[in-house]
Parts: C-alpha cells; structure tokens; sequence
C-alpha cells in the first residue's frame, strides 16, 4: 500500500508525476478541493460522517466554498477519514495539496494512525529554484483555440507558430504567468510550505527531488525511492 504526500511549488511538475504515480500504483489522487467538490456534487458521501437529515454539515462547507474560505480541519479530517477506508483506496493514495499547515499534519497522523495503525506517510517534495521557476512559468504560452499550454524553451510546437493539436496559428499567455504574479505565487507557496518540509525532512521516509529534470527522470526516480522503501 502506497501512502504518499506530494509537494511541490506552481509550475514544478507536481500534476504530472501525480498523473504518473496514480496510475502506476493505482491509488487514487486526493486533492482538498476536488474532494470537496465531490462531496458538494454527490451529497450521499456524507451521510455516514453526519446524523442529521437537514445536513448542515454539507451547508458549512458550500459556504465556506463560495465565500473562498478554507474549510474547517475538521470536516477535511472527516472526510479524509472516510476516504481512506473505501474501496477506492484500497492500494493508498496520493494526498495533493493536503497537509499545508503544521495542524493538518497533526490532523492527518491522528487519522492514519486510527485508519492503519501507523501514522508513516512518504513525502515527496519537489524543488526547483526560484528564477527556473520564474524562467519556466514566464515562458509559458497557450494555443488560444484549443488551451494547450507550451513554454518558449521547454515545450516548443514541432511546426513553429502552429499549435501540434489543432492545428491553430492563434497564441497567448496566460494573465497569471506574469513574473510578478508568479513570484508572488511561489512566495506564499515557500512560506507556508516551509515549516512541513521542516517537520518531514528527517523522515526515512522523505525524498526531497530537483523538478528540473526530465519527466521521466524524476518519475523513475520516485517509483525506485518508493519500491526500495514499501518492499521492507
Ligand atoms: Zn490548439
């Protein structure tokens, strides 16, 4: 069974080695967001965590979503929970974007250890440094006909000016890729980040990893770390 937090600044690679990992292990990714989403879309999910029938459960966590406020630890702790003993499950999964605060690391080794016994998770923590960040996100561009994304440098279109998927001459960028919206962005990633990578660093289960190598690098890399430690 794969336990496995991914961390990871904007623009680092994060969403693709999840995509990867997912579907290696076939463990499911689990985001705060989309299971919040999930649980806004499919009320039934909640019926276990809540005895009331008028459900202001669910009302808390619709309004905190539409006011843009975090959602309570403790309804996130409940549904993770919840989560974690189904089906879906069954293999481990890949927690994105959960913990970011140290609470949510108290919150998140309390529910493992009631959950399997053991509150021991891998972390993975992909780096790269500030000004690739910036230089990678800055150049990013997309095909303004179909949304696909590609970067001056990195992921060029095989015929200049012409988009590889539908064919569209028609390109822009991004409002948010901007240097300064950007280096904001990472800002506030490193900042509330910090105090997690501090805390997990010393794990024989932490692997902190360079973002800037190749996809299929850092994937190999990964899945290597993982098979060498899950095989104990
Ligand atoms: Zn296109």
């Amino acid at each position: 069974m794969i336990k496995m937090i991914l961390l990871g600044p904007p623009g680092v690679g994060k969403g693709t080695q999840a995509a990867l990992l997912s579907k290696h292990y076939c463990v499911p990714i689990l985001s705060t967001g989309h299971l919040l989403r999930t649980l806004i879309q499919n009320p039934e999910e909640t019926k276990n965590t809540n005895t009331n029938n008028s459900n202001p459960f669910l009302h808390k966590i619709k309004k905190s979503i539409e006011n843009g406020e975090l959602v309570d630890d403790s309804i996130i702790g409940k549904i993770f929970k919840k989560k974690f003993s189904s089906q879906e499950c069954s293999n481990g999964f890949i927690l994105d974007g959960f913990p970011r605060t140290l609470k949510q690391v108290e919150l998140l080794e309390a529910i493992l250890r009631s959950s399997y016994g053991s509150s021991m998770i891998t972390v993975i923590d992909m780096i790269v440094h500030e000004e690739e960040l910036i230089k990678r996100l800055s150049f990013r561009f997309m095909c303004t006909n179909c949304g696909k994304i590609y970067n001056k440098y990195t992921l060029k279109p095989k015929v200049f000016g012409v988009c590889d998927v539908c064919q569209a001459t028609n390109f822009t960028k991004r409002i948010d890729d901007n240097p300064e919206v950007i280096r904001t962005r990472i800002g506030v990633y490193f900042k509330q980040t910090e105090p997690l990578t501090d805390y997990y660093k010393s794990s024989p289960l932490y692997l902190k990893i360079y973002g800037t190598n190749n996809i299929e690098e850092i994937f190999l890399e990964i899945i290597q770390f993982l098979d060498a430690k899950y095989s104990k």
